[in-house]
């Protein structure tokens, strides 16, 4: 067993889970919900669950975890390893490997004009570019998510991709700086550009409104942690070289500008979305899921920042560079 006495880590992370949620009154309660996606603003604050499977496909979770919250930037993670394994390192000639040291909307590029990495906005925009290059959708990755965390049915909120594709307008214009790069892939004529940069961006945004829950995310970082294989099946879902491309960016730009810090304080490649998702990955052992809504500066979630530490500060071999 990758973690022999499941029982007390079950208990450990109920009582971190306890002990973040009562705690009102830390640095970890100033967050702010998202309200630059109108439903996101929508969200209770205090909403708050967590998951965790093993590599060997044990699993526990706690909280609300009957709830379904949009995956948000943690799809990027997912869009990156599908594109990776069907194309491997032939996408970072279109998308850098570096972080960006900046906010994970900002209008900036590399040296070439290029996204820094598949962990901000413009990267992803470019990652979903080269899914549909390839001939590809929204249901490639849905059921490729579905597979990776053994899952039967996983949707689209479509509401709240509508509602991304009219309001998301920074994605428009970081989408029409990257046509003015002329960094896409090549197409005929500016009509076939336009619209392919079109059709990018939708898969940008459905991509972003999958529904997830802390079991799936558990699950498919549990996937990554177990070097491409689903614990639960069996399966092969990635490749030994994708695995790692996806969780050594996941641990240098996972957390946008906080990636620094993060990656200092606790050694565990992760990855936040806007909705206050978090992925967390410890290779060998398995993944942590946490969703509580309220972010801090960078756009991370603070609780499950905090449930991070929490754990770390039993389990000393959680970090990847001190173990
Ligand atoms: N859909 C969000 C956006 O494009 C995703 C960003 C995030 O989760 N940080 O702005």
């Amino acid at each position: 067993l990758t973690i022999p006495h499941f029982d007390k880590f079950r208990t450990n992370l109920e009582n971190g889970y306890n002990k973040v949620k009562l705690d009102v009154n830390n640095e970890y309660s100033w967050g702010e919900v998202a309200t630059y996606i109108p439903p996101l603003a929508k969200a209770d604050p205090l909403w708050f669950a967590t998951g965790f499977c093993s590599t060997d496909g044990q699993f526990c979770q706690f909280g609300d975890t009957s709830k379904v919250f949009s995956i948000q930037s943690i799809g990027k993670v997912v869009a990156y390893s599908f594109i990776h394994n069907i194309m491997g390192e032939d996408v970072h000639n279109f998308v850098g490997k570096e972080p960006s040291g900046v906010a994970f909307n900002a209008p900036v590029f590399d040296k070439q004009g290029k996204p820094h990495n598949p962990m901000v906005n413009t990267g992803a925009i470019m990652v979903c570019s080269l899914i549909v290059h390839q001939g590809k959708n929204i249901q490639d990755l849905l059921e490729f998510y579905k597979r990776a965390s053994d899952q039967e049915v996983i949707e689209v909120d479509e509401e709240l991709y509508l509602e991304e594709k009219l309001t998301g307008y920074t994605n428009h214009a970081l989408t029409n700086l990257m046509l003015a790069n002329n960094v896409f892939p090549k197409k005929a004529n500016p009509q076939e550009t336009k619209a392919f940069s079109d059709e990018s961006l939708d898969l940008y945004f459905k991509n972003c409104s999958v529904l997830v829950n802390t079991q799936s995310l558990a699950k498919f970082g549990a996937m990554l942690a177990n070097n491409g294989i689903n614990p639960s099946t069996g399966d092969r879902i990635l490749r030994p070289n994708t695995v790692k491309s996806v969780v050594t960016l996941m641990t240098s730009c996972g957390m946008y500008d906080g990636a620094g810090s993060f990656i200092k304080d606790l050694g565990v490649p992760s990855k936040s979305g806007v909705s206050g998702g978090l992925l967390s990955v410890i290779p060998g052992l398995g993944a942590f899921s946490t969703w509580s809504p309220p972010l801090n500066k960078e756009g991370n979630t603070v609780r499950g920042i905090q449930l991070i530490h929490e754990l770390s500060a039993i389990y000393n071999n959680f970090n990847l560079f001190h173990r």
